[in-house]
């Protein structure tokens, strides 16, 4: 058994005997041998389960919307992907950050099943280490800002306007409209979605490029200065559109137009769209 693995049982066994928390979220050996999906520990006798290793992959923050014991207190493994969700959910006023204690874990990466390959969205990654923890497991690892993580958007963007079309037109015929991209991500965390409201009838049933395009976009820019670049809804997305550029792109032009900005590094700042200043540029009005 490795090192965190230990921590973590040791730190999960204290927080749950001592009635501090009524649940941890960390991660289990799956079905498959290359799969550790997300566990929800609730009891000391169910420690054994918690582990740490290479497919750590999913994210844990997503899961607090779904605690129906609001008054208590969860306990949370973070890396440093799950620390921004976390703090992106607490801007958005959705969880009350004083009802969740913290375990930060220090991340090397993590890698995809299929290729058993550093997974993408951790090559990407600026952010390995924890940006919020009550409790810290490791070391910090080295950070880099990632310039290269545009590069896709920056090809995209030397093709003409039809070309685009064609590429994104592609992209959405592919998407069957399952939703994974917008369950997991944490910057969609609104209680009702717009695709849900049928009675509004802002989203039609239908799964056509229309409407698949009316999704995607919407959701994109909905959460254009929110997103934390975890990399989730690509991961989920079973069709493997190419989600992140989509992201990045807007997030690209968002640093260009209002400065440098990475969201939820902490809870005080205010996203780019959320605030207006006068020398606000207006050149698209
Ligand atoms: S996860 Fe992929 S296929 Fe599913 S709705 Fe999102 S973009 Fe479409
Ligand atoms: S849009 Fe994708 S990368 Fe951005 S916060 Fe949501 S899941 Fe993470």
């Amino acid at each position: 058994m490795n090192e965190f693995t230990v921590k973590m049982r040791e730190i999960a066994r204290e927080l749950l005997e001592k009635g501090e928390v009524h649940m941890i979220i960390g991660w289990e050996k799956g079905r498959f041998p290359q799969q550790s999906p997300p566990a929800f520990i609730t009891s000391a006798d169910q420690i054994d389960r918690l582990i740490w290793d290479e497919y750590c992959l999913a994210g844990t923050a997503k899961y607090l919307l779904d605690d129906k014991f609001e008054h208590r207190k969860v306990g949370l493994f973070a890396r440093g992907c799950d620390s921004r969700a976390i703090n992106r959910l607490v801007q958005d006023g959705q969880i009350d950050k004083e009802k969740l204690y913290i375990i930060g874990i220090c991340c090397s990466g993590m890698k995809d099943s299929a290729s058993n390959e550093t997974a993408l969205k951790c090559q990407e990654c600026t952010h390995p280490n924890p940006v919020v923890f009550d409790l810290l497991i490791g070391e910090p690892v080295p950070e880099s800002d990632k310039p290269e993580r545009f590069k896709a958007v920056e090809e995209l963007e030397k093709k003409s306007a039809d070309e685009k079309y064609e590429y994104w037109t592609k992209q959405f015929s592919k998407c069957i409209r399952c939703y994974a991209c917008r369950n997991i991500c944490p910057a969609c965390n609104c209680r009702e979605c717009f695709v849900e409201q049928y009675r509004v009838g802002w989203q039609g049933k239908q799964n056509n490029l229309a409407e698949n395009q009316v999704f995607g976009l919407t959701r994109a820019y909905h959460i254009g200065d929110r997103c934390i670049e975890c990399g989730e809804c690509a991961r989920a997305c079973p069709m493997d559109l190419p989600l992140m550029e989509l992201n990045r792109k807007l997030i690209k032009d968002m640093n260009q137009l209002f400065g440098p900005y990475k969201a939820s590094l902490d809870t005080e700042d205010t996203p780019p769209l959320g605030k207006y200043r006068l020398d606000d540029i207006e050149e698209f009005m």
